[in-house]
């Protein structure tokens, strides 16, 4: 809906502290050129990237990426990561998504996907300066990640106060048929597919400006 109606601006306090914590861990790490993140990735050295931008093309439409977090070793990308800092508890099909996307862009730069693992990890605002991200959660999910390669594991949860999220191996196949589902909608070949939940319509800015037919409406019982 956003690509399609790009002067809807969206803002919640969520969004908000999570834009603030990526500029953070930008800020954080070490600035490298692209020619040397080149190099590192050429090296096949054991190393850890994050809030990396990249770019792709995907049936004529450019698709491009600020990925958190990834792992490479011996030109493997062996782990990628996305945190998201909200209050619910629970994955959406978006944020499969979207990782998958990074997924995809990560495969069309020429790195290897075929034995990697994504992750999504929902950190809960109230945790602000009680756990850092990169090096109390990462080494966590490296270590499961080892863990479901060794044991053969599809899916793993993790569950622990203020955090929570899944890893899962990633799939090239499912990546492009995501894009795919998008790109049909974004090149206006299908409508959007409505929520059946009219409580996301009540706060939702397209619904407000007039932009979504069939928004659902809450009726209050008396
Ligand atoms: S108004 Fe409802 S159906 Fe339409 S985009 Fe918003 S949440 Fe989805």
């Amino acid at each position: 809906m956003q690509y399609r109606h790009p002067g809807v601006v969206f803002t919640s306090p969520e969004l908000t502290y999570g834009t603030a914590a990526h500029e953070l861990f930008a800020s954080e790490a070490e600035t490298l050129s692209e020619e040397e993140i080149k190099e590192l990735i050429n090296s096949k050295k054991p190393a850890s990237f994050r809030e990396i931008r990249f770019e792709g093309v995907y049936r004529r439409v450019k698709i491009k990426g600020i990925l958190d977090f990834f792992y490479i070793k011996g030109g493997k990308v062996l782990l990628l990561l996305d945190y998201k800092f909200s209050n619910y508890k629970r994955i959406f099909p978006s944020h499969r998504i979207q990782v998958d996307t990074y997924g995809f862009l990560l495969n069309k730069n020429h790195l290897d996907t075929n034995d990697l693992i994504c992750g999504i990890v929902i950190v809960k605002p109230e945790m602000k300066g009680r756990v850092d991200v990169y090096d109390d959660i990462t080494p966590l999910l490296q270590a499961e990640a080892i863990k479901m390669r060794q044991r053969g594991i599809d899916v793993s949860y993790f569950n622990c106060p203020g955090i929570y999220g899944h890893l899962y191996h990633y799939s090239l196949d499912n990546s492009k048929r995501n894009l795919d589902w998008a790109i049909g909608y974004w090149r206006k070949q299908r409508n959007a597919i409505p929520t059946k939940k009219a409580h996301k319509c009540n706060v939702c800015q397209f619904k407000a400006e007039g932009l979504c037919k069939p928004a659902l409406v809450t009726t209050r019982r008396h």
